[in-house]
Protein backbone atom coordinates (compact mmCIF):
# COMPACT_ATOMS: atom_id res chain seq x y z
CA UNK A 1 0.00 0.00 0.00
CA UNK A 2 1.29 3.44 -0.90
CA UNK A 3 1.51 5.45 2.36
CA UNK A 4 2.82 8.71 0.90
CA UNK A 5 -0.03 11.21 0.89
CA UNK A 6 -0.76 12.82 -2.45
CA UNK A 7 0.42 16.39 -3.05
CA UNK A 8 -1.64 19.10 -4.64
CA UNK A 9 0.56 21.96 -5.77
CA UNK A 10 -0.92 25.36 -6.54
CA UNK A 11 1.18 27.92 -8.42
CA UNK A 12 0.22 31.49 -7.52
CA UNK A 13 -1.25 32.77 -4.25
CA UNK A 14 -3.65 35.37 -5.58
CA UNK A 15 -7.43 35.41 -5.47
CA UNK A 16 -7.92 32.16 -7.41
CA UNK A 17 -4.92 30.30 -5.92
CA UNK A 18 -5.87 31.05 -2.31
CA UNK A 19 -9.49 30.04 -2.93
CA UNK A 20 -8.26 26.86 -4.64
CA UNK A 21 -6.17 25.99 -1.56
CA UNK A 22 -9.04 26.76 0.84
CA UNK A 23 -11.62 24.81 -1.17
CA UNK A 24 -9.28 21.83 -1.66
CA UNK A 25 -8.85 21.48 2.09
CA UNK A 26 -12.53 21.95 2.66
CA UNK A 27 -13.39 19.23 0.10
CA UNK A 28 -10.89 16.88 1.76
CA UNK A 29 -12.29 17.52 5.23
CA UNK A 30 -15.82 16.98 3.95
CA UNK A 31 -14.72 13.57 2.71
CA UNK A 32 -13.37 12.83 6.18
CA UNK A 33 -9.73 12.95 5.09
CA UNK A 34 -7.27 14.01 7.80
CA UNK A 35 -5.13 17.00 6.84
CA UNK A 36 -1.94 14.94 6.77
CA UNK A 37 -3.50 12.65 4.15
CA UNK A 38 -3.48 15.42 1.53
CA UNK A 39 -0.58 17.83 1.22
CA UNK A 40 -1.47 21.19 -0.24
CA UNK A 41 1.47 23.37 -1.28
CA UNK A 42 0.89 26.94 -2.40
CA UNK A 43 3.82 28.59 -4.22
CA UNK A 44 3.99 32.36 -4.56
CA UNK A 45 6.74 34.27 -6.35
CA UNK A 46 6.30 37.42 -4.23
CA UNK A 47 7.34 37.73 -0.56
CA UNK A 48 3.61 37.88 0.32
CA UNK A 49 0.46 36.47 -1.23
CA UNK A 50 -2.35 38.51 -2.76
CA UNK A 51 -0.60 41.62 -4.10
CA UNK A 52 -3.39 42.38 -6.53
CA UNK A 53 -6.10 42.06 -3.93
CA UNK A 54 -4.24 44.67 -1.88
CA UNK A 55 -4.35 47.20 -4.74
CA UNK A 56 -7.78 46.26 -6.06
CA UNK A 57 -10.51 48.86 -6.27
CA UNK A 58 -8.03 51.64 -5.52
CA UNK A 59 -7.18 49.91 -2.22
CA UNK A 60 -10.87 49.43 -1.34
CA UNK A 61 -11.34 46.02 -3.06
CA UNK A 62 -14.47 45.75 -5.13
CA UNK A 63 -14.67 42.04 -4.37
CA UNK A 64 -17.83 41.11 -6.24
CA UNK A 65 -21.04 42.41 -7.78
CA UNK A 66 -24.57 42.23 -6.49
CA UNK A 67 -26.79 40.56 -9.10
CA UNK A 68 -28.27 37.16 -9.78
CA UNK A 69 -25.90 34.87 -11.61
CA UNK A 70 -27.47 35.46 -15.03
CA UNK A 71 -27.22 39.23 -14.73
CA UNK A 72 -23.79 39.06 -13.19
CA UNK A 73 -22.55 37.11 -16.20
CA UNK A 74 -24.24 39.38 -18.75
CA UNK A 75 -23.11 42.58 -17.10
CA UNK A 76 -19.62 41.39 -16.26
CA UNK A 77 -18.59 39.43 -19.34
CA UNK A 78 -19.54 40.86 -22.70
CA UNK A 79 -18.48 37.86 -24.77
CA UNK A 80 -20.90 34.97 -24.98
CA UNK A 81 -18.20 32.28 -24.90
CA UNK A 82 -16.87 33.75 -21.65
CA UNK A 83 -20.36 33.78 -20.14
CA UNK A 84 -20.86 30.16 -21.18
CA UNK A 85 -17.50 29.11 -19.78
CA UNK A 86 -17.95 30.86 -16.43
CA UNK A 87 -21.61 29.99 -15.89
CA UNK A 88 -20.99 26.74 -14.04
CA UNK A 89 -18.21 28.10 -11.83
CA UNK A 90 -20.22 31.14 -10.77
CA UNK A 91 -23.31 29.01 -10.13
CA UNK A 92 -21.26 26.61 -8.00
CA UNK A 93 -19.54 29.35 -6.05
CA UNK A 94 -21.61 32.48 -6.49
CA UNK A 95 -21.31 36.04 -5.19
CA UNK A 96 -23.73 35.03 -2.41
CA UNK A 97 -21.53 32.01 -1.51
CA UNK A 98 -18.47 34.26 -1.45
CA UNK A 99 -20.09 36.82 0.85
CA UNK A 100 -21.44 34.07 3.08
CA UNK A 101 -17.97 32.50 3.37
CA UNK A 102 -16.23 35.82 4.01
CA UNK A 103 -19.05 36.84 6.37
CA UNK A 104 -18.30 33.81 8.52
CA UNK A 105 -14.81 35.24 8.94
CA UNK A 106 -16.24 38.56 10.05
CA UNK A 107 -16.15 40.55 6.81
CA UNK A 108 -18.96 43.08 6.57
CA UNK A 109 -19.70 44.24 3.05
CA UNK A 110 -21.93 46.79 1.40
CA UNK A 111 -23.31 46.98 -2.12
CA UNK A 112 -23.26 50.37 -3.81
CA UNK A 113 -26.15 51.65 -5.91
CA UNK A 114 -24.41 50.42 -9.08
CA UNK A 115 -24.06 46.88 -7.68
CA UNK A 116 -20.36 46.96 -6.78
CA UNK A 117 -19.65 45.28 -3.44
CA UNK A 118 -16.92 46.54 -1.08
CA UNK A 119 -15.92 45.81 2.51
CA UNK A 120 -17.67 48.28 4.84
CA UNK A 121 -14.25 49.18 6.22
CA UNK A 122 -13.21 50.26 2.70
CA UNK A 123 -9.95 48.37 3.23
CA UNK A 124 -8.69 45.82 0.71
CA UNK A 125 -6.25 44.79 3.44
CA UNK A 126 -9.15 43.41 5.44
CA UNK A 127 -10.07 41.01 2.60
CA UNK A 128 -6.46 39.99 2.23
CA UNK A 129 -5.96 39.38 5.96
CA UNK A 130 -9.06 37.23 6.00
CA UNK A 131 -7.86 35.17 3.03
CA UNK A 132 -4.46 34.67 4.64
CA UNK A 133 -6.17 33.50 7.82
CA UNK A 134 -8.31 31.07 5.87
CA UNK A 135 -5.26 29.69 4.05
CA UNK A 136 -3.50 29.25 7.40
CA UNK A 137 -6.48 27.42 8.89
CA UNK A 138 -6.55 25.17 5.84
CA UNK A 139 -3.23 23.55 6.76
CA UNK A 140 -1.63 24.70 3.53
CA UNK A 141 2.14 24.93 3.11
CA UNK A 142 2.64 28.43 1.75
CA UNK A 143 6.04 28.93 0.15
CA UNK A 144 6.79 32.53 -0.78
CA UNK A 145 9.61 33.86 -2.96
CA UNK A 146 9.07 30.74 -5.04
CA UNK A 147 8.62 31.60 -8.68
CA UNK A 148 7.58 28.55 -10.68
CA UNK A 149 9.79 28.43 -13.72
CA UNK A 150 9.27 24.94 -15.08
CA UNK A 151 6.45 22.46 -15.11
CA UNK A 152 7.06 18.93 -16.33
CA UNK A 153 4.36 16.44 -16.75
CA UNK A 154 5.21 12.73 -16.43
CA UNK A 155 3.18 9.52 -16.27
CA UNK A 156 3.11 9.51 -12.46
CA UNK A 157 2.75 13.21 -11.77
CA UNK A 158 4.40 16.60 -12.10
CA UNK A 159 7.79 18.04 -11.38
CA UNK A 160 7.78 21.75 -10.62
CA UNK A 161 10.91 23.86 -10.50
CA UNK A 162 10.91 27.13 -8.56
CA UNK A 163 14.41 28.59 -8.49
CA UNK A 164 16.65 26.09 -6.70
CA UNK A 165 13.67 24.25 -5.31
CA UNK A 166 12.09 21.23 -6.91
CA UNK A 167 8.66 19.93 -6.00
CA UNK A 168 6.89 16.76 -6.98
CA UNK A 169 3.14 16.83 -7.18
CA UNK A 170 0.30 14.51 -8.05
CA UNK A 171 -1.87 17.34 -9.26
CA UNK A 172 -1.11 20.95 -10.16
CA UNK A 173 -3.35 24.01 -10.26
CA UNK A 174 -2.01 26.91 -12.29
CA UNK A 175 -3.33 30.12 -10.70
CA UNK A 176 -0.64 32.56 -11.74
CA UNK A 177 -3.01 35.30 -12.90
CA UNK A 178 -2.87 37.37 -16.04
CA UNK A 179 -0.08 39.21 -17.78
CA UNK A 180 -0.82 42.82 -16.93
CA UNK A 181 0.33 45.11 -14.09
CA UNK A 182 3.58 43.16 -13.94
CA UNK A 183 4.80 45.03 -10.86
CA UNK A 184 2.25 42.97 -8.86
CA UNK A 185 3.96 39.72 -9.95
CA UNK A 186 1.80 38.88 -12.93
CA UNK A 187 3.98 38.70 -15.99
CA UNK A 188 2.30 35.91 -17.91
CA UNK A 189 4.34 33.06 -16.40
CA UNK A 190 1.29 30.81 -16.39
CA UNK A 191 0.90 31.15 -20.13
CA UNK A 192 4.47 30.00 -20.67
CA UNK A 193 4.06 27.12 -18.20
CA UNK A 194 0.78 26.00 -19.79
CA UNK A 195 2.20 26.33 -23.30
CA UNK A 196 5.14 24.12 -22.29
CA UNK A 197 2.66 21.33 -21.50
CA UNK A 198 0.92 21.76 -24.85
CA UNK A 199 -1.91 24.13 -23.99
CA UNK A 200 -2.89 26.69 -26.60
CA UNK A 201 -2.58 30.29 -25.50
CA UNK A 202 -4.84 32.99 -26.93
CA UNK A 203 -2.87 36.19 -27.59
CA UNK A 204 -2.54 38.35 -24.49
CA UNK A 205 -4.32 41.69 -24.74
CA UNK A 206 -4.61 44.54 -22.24
CA UNK A 207 -8.12 45.25 -20.94
CA UNK A 208 -9.55 47.77 -18.48
CA UNK A 209 -6.82 50.29 -19.26
CA UNK A 210 -6.69 54.05 -19.74
CA UNK A 211 -6.06 55.29 -23.28
CA UNK A 212 -3.30 57.75 -24.12
CA UNK A 213 -3.48 60.21 -27.00
CA UNK A 214 -0.70 60.48 -29.56
CA UNK A 215 -1.11 64.28 -29.52
CA UNK A 216 -1.99 66.01 -26.27
CA UNK A 217 -5.61 67.19 -26.00
CA UNK A 218 -6.36 70.93 -25.97
CA UNK A 219 -5.57 72.24 -22.47
CA UNK A 220 -9.11 73.61 -22.01
CA UNK A 221 -10.55 70.09 -22.31
CA UNK A 222 -8.33 68.63 -19.58
CA UNK A 223 -10.07 67.71 -16.34
CA UNK A 224 -13.53 67.51 -17.89
CA UNK A 225 -15.79 64.53 -17.23
CA UNK A 226 -18.33 63.70 -19.91
CA UNK A 227 -21.17 61.78 -18.32
CA UNK A 228 -23.06 58.94 -19.92
CA UNK A 229 -21.84 59.70 -23.45
CA UNK A 230 -20.98 57.12 -26.10
CA UNK A 231 -17.25 56.60 -26.53
CA UNK A 232 -16.40 55.37 -30.00
CA UNK A 233 -13.19 53.75 -31.26
CA UNK A 234 -12.75 53.63 -35.03
CA UNK A 235 -10.03 51.77 -36.86
CA UNK A 236 -9.94 51.43 -40.60
CA UNK A 237 -13.66 50.78 -41.03
CA UNK A 238 -14.09 48.80 -37.81
CA UNK A 239 -15.71 50.43 -34.80
CA UNK A 240 -16.70 49.62 -31.25
CA UNK A 241 -18.27 51.80 -28.59
CA UNK A 242 -19.26 51.96 -24.93
CA UNK A 243 -21.75 54.13 -23.08
CA UNK A 244 -20.64 55.67 -19.80
CA UNK A 245 -18.55 58.37 -18.15
CA UNK A 246 -15.22 59.49 -19.60
CA UNK A 247 -12.63 61.64 -17.88
CA UNK A 248 -10.18 63.63 -19.98
CA UNK A 249 -6.69 64.09 -18.57
CA UNK A 250 -3.65 65.86 -19.95
CA UNK A 251 -2.42 62.60 -21.51
CA UNK A 252 -5.55 60.73 -22.43
CA UNK A 253 -8.84 59.40 -21.14
CA UNK A 254 -10.02 57.12 -18.37
CA UNK A 255 -13.33 56.28 -16.68
CA UNK A 256 -15.65 53.28 -17.01
CA UNK A 257 -16.48 53.64 -20.73
CA UNK A 258 -12.80 53.98 -21.60
CA UNK A 259 -11.70 51.03 -19.46
CA UNK A 260 -14.34 48.83 -21.03
CA UNK A 261 -13.47 49.91 -24.57
CA UNK A 262 -9.72 49.47 -24.15
CA UNK A 263 -9.83 45.73 -24.92
CA UNK A 264 -11.27 46.43 -28.38
CA UNK A 265 -8.77 49.24 -28.94
CA UNK A 266 -5.96 46.82 -28.09
CA UNK A 267 -7.47 44.32 -30.53
CA UNK A 268 -7.53 46.93 -33.33
CA UNK A 269 -3.92 47.83 -32.67
CA UNK A 270 -2.95 44.16 -32.62
CA UNK A 271 -4.28 43.83 -36.16
CA UNK A 272 -2.09 46.73 -37.23
CA UNK A 273 -4.78 49.42 -37.36
CA UNK A 274 -4.52 53.00 -36.14
CA UNK A 275 -7.30 53.86 -33.69
CA UNK A 276 -9.13 57.19 -33.40
CA UNK A 277 -11.38 58.03 -30.48
CA UNK A 278 -14.52 60.15 -30.72
CA UNK A 279 -17.52 60.87 -28.51
CA UNK A 280 -21.21 60.89 -29.35
CA UNK A 281 -22.80 63.57 -27.15
CA UNK A 282 -26.32 62.56 -28.22
CA UNK A 283 -26.20 58.75 -28.06
CA UNK A 284 -29.45 57.03 -28.89
CA UNK A 285 -30.62 59.89 -31.13
CA UNK A 286 -30.27 59.71 -34.89
CA UNK A 287 -28.54 62.53 -36.73
CA UNK A 288 -31.82 63.42 -38.52
CA UNK A 289 -33.65 63.89 -35.18
CA UNK A 290 -30.82 66.02 -33.83
CA UNK A 291 -30.91 68.13 -36.99
CA UNK A 292 -34.67 68.65 -36.60
CA UNK A 293 -34.14 69.64 -32.95
CA UNK A 294 -31.57 72.27 -33.98
CA UNK A 295 -34.01 73.64 -36.56
CA UNK A 296 -36.73 73.92 -33.91
CA UNK A 297 -34.34 75.72 -31.59
CA UNK A 298 -33.37 78.11 -34.41
CA UNK A 299 -37.06 78.88 -34.95
CA UNK A 300 -37.55 79.51 -31.21
CA UNK A 301 -34.34 81.44 -30.48
CA UNK A 302 -33.12 82.87 -33.79
CA UNK A 303 -30.87 85.65 -32.37
CA UNK A 304 -29.19 83.30 -29.85
CA UNK A 305 -25.57 82.41 -30.61
CA UNK A 306 -24.96 78.76 -31.50
CA UNK A 307 -22.34 78.78 -28.76
CA UNK A 308 -24.97 79.74 -26.15
CA UNK A 309 -27.31 77.07 -27.51
CA UNK A 310 -24.52 74.48 -27.04
CA UNK A 311 -23.73 75.67 -23.52
CA UNK A 312 -27.38 75.17 -22.55
CA UNK A 313 -27.73 71.93 -24.45
CA UNK A 314 -28.33 68.81 -22.34
CA UNK A 315 -25.53 66.28 -22.49
CA UNK A 316 -26.53 62.77 -23.56
CA UNK A 317 -30.23 63.44 -22.93
CA UNK A 318 -32.78 60.66 -22.87
CA UNK A 319 -35.13 62.84 -24.90
CA UNK A 320 -34.92 66.21 -26.64
CA UNK A 321 -35.97 69.07 -24.41
CA UNK A 322 -35.70 72.72 -25.18
CA UNK A 323 -32.32 73.62 -23.58
CA UNK A 324 -33.93 76.24 -21.31
CA UNK A 325 -36.42 73.72 -19.99
CA UNK A 326 -33.75 71.27 -18.98
CA UNK A 327 -31.62 73.57 -16.87
CA UNK A 328 -31.49 70.93 -14.12
CA UNK A 329 -29.91 68.35 -16.44
CA UNK A 330 -26.18 68.16 -17.09
CA UNK A 331 -25.22 70.32 -20.05
CA UNK A 332 -22.40 70.24 -22.58
CA UNK A 333 -19.29 71.62 -20.79
CA UNK A 334 -18.36 75.16 -21.91
CA UNK A 335 -14.95 74.14 -23.18
CA UNK A 336 -16.62 71.56 -25.36
CA UNK A 337 -18.95 74.14 -26.89
CA UNK A 338 -15.92 75.87 -28.43
CA UNK A 339 -14.42 72.55 -29.52
CA UNK A 340 -17.70 71.55 -31.21
CA UNK A 341 -17.83 74.88 -33.07
CA UNK A 342 -14.21 74.46 -34.11
CA UNK A 343 -14.75 70.94 -35.46
CA UNK A 344 -18.00 72.01 -37.16
CA UNK A 345 -16.22 74.99 -38.76
CA UNK A 346 -18.66 77.55 -37.28
CA UNK A 347 -17.56 80.97 -35.98
CA UNK A 348 -18.34 81.86 -32.38
CA UNK A 349 -20.58 84.75 -33.42
CA UNK A 350 -22.91 82.75 -35.66
CA UNK A 351 -26.52 82.80 -34.44
CA UNK A 352 -29.05 80.01 -34.61
CA UNK A 353 -31.00 81.74 -37.39
CA UNK A 354 -27.74 82.41 -39.25
CA UNK A 355 -26.82 78.73 -39.47
CA UNK A 356 -26.61 77.54 -43.06
CA UNK A 357 -27.76 74.01 -43.89
CA UNK A 358 -24.15 72.92 -44.36
CA UNK A 359 -23.23 74.40 -40.95
CA UNK A 360 -26.20 72.68 -39.29
CA UNK A 361 -25.14 69.34 -40.75
CA UNK A 362 -21.57 70.04 -39.65
CA UNK A 363 -22.85 70.79 -36.16
CA UNK A 364 -24.85 67.55 -36.07
CA UNK A 365 -21.85 65.61 -37.22
CA UNK A 366 -19.61 67.22 -34.55
CA UNK A 367 -22.19 66.46 -31.83
CA UNK A 368 -22.49 62.85 -32.97
CA UNK A 369 -18.76 62.24 -33.56
CA UNK A 370 -16.60 64.76 -31.76
CA UNK A 371 -13.03 63.68 -32.46
CA UNK A 372 -10.77 63.40 -29.42
CA UNK A 373 -7.74 62.07 -31.26
CA UNK A 374 -5.71 59.02 -32.16
CA UNK A 375 -4.49 56.84 -29.31
CA UNK A 376 -1.26 55.00 -28.62
CA UNK A 377 -0.97 51.24 -28.09
CA UNK A 378 -2.84 50.27 -24.94
CA UNK A 379 -0.26 49.83 -22.15
CA UNK A 380 -0.28 46.31 -20.66
CA UNK A 381 1.38 47.52 -17.47
CA UNK A 382 -1.50 49.95 -16.82
CA UNK A 383 -4.26 47.45 -17.62
CA UNK A 384 -6.21 46.12 -14.63
CA UNK A 385 -6.61 42.79 -16.37
CA UNK A 386 -5.38 40.99 -19.43
CA UNK A 387 -7.55 39.17 -21.93
CA UNK A 388 -6.08 36.13 -23.68
CA UNK A 389 -4.37 33.23 -21.96
CA UNK A 390 -5.12 29.52 -21.69
CA UNK A 391 -7.71 28.61 -24.34
CA UNK A 392 -11.13 28.06 -22.76
CA UNK A 393 -11.87 25.14 -25.10
CA UNK A 394 -9.07 23.14 -23.48
CA UNK A 395 -10.44 23.47 -19.94
CA UNK A 396 -13.51 21.68 -18.59
CA UNK A 397 -15.76 24.48 -17.29
CA UNK A 398 -17.32 22.12 -14.73
CA UNK A 399 -14.03 21.31 -12.98
CA UNK A 400 -11.33 23.64 -14.39
CA UNK A 401 -9.51 20.44 -15.31
CA UNK A 402 -7.22 20.51 -18.32
CA UNK A 403 -8.50 18.43 -21.22
CA UNK A 404 -4.89 17.69 -22.10
CA UNK A 405 -3.48 16.62 -18.71
CA UNK A 406 -6.15 15.21 -16.41
CA UNK A 407 -4.38 16.25 -13.21
CA UNK A 408 -3.63 19.76 -14.32
CA UNK A 409 -6.11 22.53 -13.53
CA UNK A 410 -6.13 26.20 -14.56
CA UNK A 411 -8.12 28.98 -12.93
CA UNK A 412 -8.43 32.73 -12.63
CA UNK A 413 -7.23 35.41 -14.96
CA UNK A 414 -4.75 33.00 -16.53
CA UNK A 415 -7.73 31.76 -18.54
CA UNK A 416 -8.80 33.49 -21.74
CA UNK A 417 -11.52 35.74 -20.33
CA UNK A 418 -11.63 39.33 -19.13
CA UNK A 419 -14.42 40.89 -17.10
CA UNK A 420 -15.70 44.43 -16.92
CA UNK A 421 -15.07 46.85 -14.05
CA UNK A 422 -17.36 46.14 -11.11
CA UNK A 423 -16.02 43.21 -9.09
CA UNK A 424 -16.49 40.68 -11.87
CA UNK A 425 -12.84 39.74 -12.26
CA UNK A 426 -12.30 38.93 -8.61
CA UNK A 427 -15.56 36.98 -8.52
CA UNK A 428 -14.48 34.95 -11.57
CA UNK A 429 -11.08 34.28 -9.98
CA UNK A 430 -12.70 33.23 -6.68
CA UNK A 431 -15.27 31.00 -8.41
CA UNK A 432 -12.89 29.25 -10.82
CA UNK A 433 -10.33 28.84 -8.03
CA UNK A 434 -12.97 27.30 -5.79
CA UNK A 435 -13.97 24.83 -8.48
CA UNK A 436 -10.38 23.88 -9.33
CA UNK A 437 -9.45 23.25 -5.69
CA UNK A 438 -12.57 21.24 -4.94
CA UNK A 439 -12.21 18.97 -7.95
CA UNK A 440 -8.46 18.53 -7.72
CA UNK A 441 -8.74 17.45 -4.07
CA UNK A 442 -11.64 15.09 -4.68
CA UNK A 443 -9.90 13.52 -7.62
CA UNK A 444 -6.70 12.92 -5.61
CA UNK A 445 -8.54 11.57 -2.57
CA UNK A 446 -10.72 9.23 -4.49
CA UNK A 447 -7.51 8.22 -6.23
CA UNK A 448 -9.26 8.38 -9.51
CA UNK A 449 -7.17 7.95 -12.54
CA UNK A 450 -8.95 10.61 -14.51
CA UNK A 451 -9.10 10.72 -18.23
CA UNK A 452 -9.00 14.03 -20.06
CA UNK A 453 -12.56 15.33 -20.33
CA UNK A 454 -14.15 14.68 -23.69
CA UNK A 455 -15.56 17.43 -25.88
C1 LIG B 1 -4.90 48.02 -10.08
C2 LIG B 1 -5.89 46.90 -10.14
C3 LIG B 1 -7.12 47.04 -9.55
C4 LIG B 1 -8.07 46.00 -9.63
N1 LIG B 1 -9.25 46.16 -9.00
C5 LIG B 1 -10.18 45.16 -9.06
C6 LIG B 1 -11.40 45.26 -8.35
O1 LIG B 1 -11.62 46.19 -7.56
N2 LIG B 1 -12.31 44.28 -8.53
C7 LIG B 1 -12.08 43.20 -9.34
O2 LIG B 1 -12.95 42.34 -9.48
N3 LIG B 1 -10.91 43.06 -9.97
C8 LIG B 1 -9.95 44.00 -9.85
N4 LIG B 1 -8.74 43.84 -10.47
C9 LIG B 1 -8.49 42.58 -11.20
C10 LIG B 1 -8.24 41.45 -10.19
O3 LIG B 1 -7.31 41.88 -9.23
C11 LIG B 1 -7.70 40.20 -10.91
O4 LIG B 1 -8.51 39.88 -12.00
C12 LIG B 1 -7.65 39.02 -9.95
O5 LIG B 1 -6.77 39.30 -8.88
C13 LIG B 1 -7.18 37.78 -10.68
O6 LIG B 1 -6.99 36.75 -9.76
P1 LIG B 1 -5.95 35.58 -10.06
O7 LIG B 1 -5.89 34.71 -8.87
O8 LIG B 1 -6.25 34.98 -11.36
O9 LIG B 1 -4.58 36.34 -10.25
P2 LIG B 1 -3.78 37.23 -9.19
O10 LIG B 1 -4.68 37.70 -8.12
O11 LIG B 1 -3.06 38.22 -10.00
O12 LIG B 1 -2.80 36.19 -8.53
C14 LIG B 1 -1.78 35.54 -9.23
C15 LIG B 1 -0.65 35.26 -8.26
O13 LIG B 1 0.29 34.41 -8.88
C16 LIG B 1 1.60 34.85 -8.57
N5 LIG B 1 2.48 34.35 -9.61
C17 LIG B 1 2.60 34.76 -10.89
N6 LIG B 1 3.51 34.03 -11.54
C18 LIG B 1 3.97 33.12 -10.66
C19 LIG B 1 4.94 32.08 -10.72
N7 LIG B 1 5.60 31.82 -11.86
N8 LIG B 1 5.16 31.33 -9.63
C20 LIG B 1 4.52 31.58 -8.45
N9 LIG B 1 3.61 32.57 -8.33
C21 LIG B 1 3.33 33.32 -9.43
C22 LIG B 1 1.45 36.35 -8.55
O14 LIG B 1 2.49 36.97 -7.86
C23 LIG B 1 0.10 36.53 -7.88
O15 LIG B 1 0.22 36.59 -6.48
C24 LIG B 1 -7.77 44.83 -10.36
C25 LIG B 1 -6.52 44.69 -10.94
C26 LIG B 1 -5.58 45.71 -10.83
C27 LIG B 1 -4.23 45.52 -11.45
Amino acid sequence: MNCIPPTLLIAGAGASGMLAAISARRAARELGVADERLRIVLLERNPKPGNKIAISGGGHCNLTHEADVKNLLEKGFLRKNEQRFLRHAIHRFSNADLLELFGRYGLKTEARADGRVFPVSGRAGEVLDLLRRMVEESAVTLVTNARVERLECGASGFVVQAGERRFEADAVILATGGASWGSAGTTGDGNRLAAAVRHSIAPVMPALAPLFFIAQPRPELVGITLRNILLVASADGATDSRRGDVLISHRGISGPACLSLSRSVAGFHASGKAVAIAVDLFPGHEASKLSAFILEEAARHGPRQVRTFLQRCPLAPERFDAPDASSAAETIPNAFADEILRQAGIDREVTMSGLTKAQRLGLVSALKRLALGAVKKVPLDRAEVSAGGVALGEIDPKTMQSKIHPRLYCCGELLDYAGEVGGFNLQAAFSTGWLAGTHAARSLIENRNPQPAQE
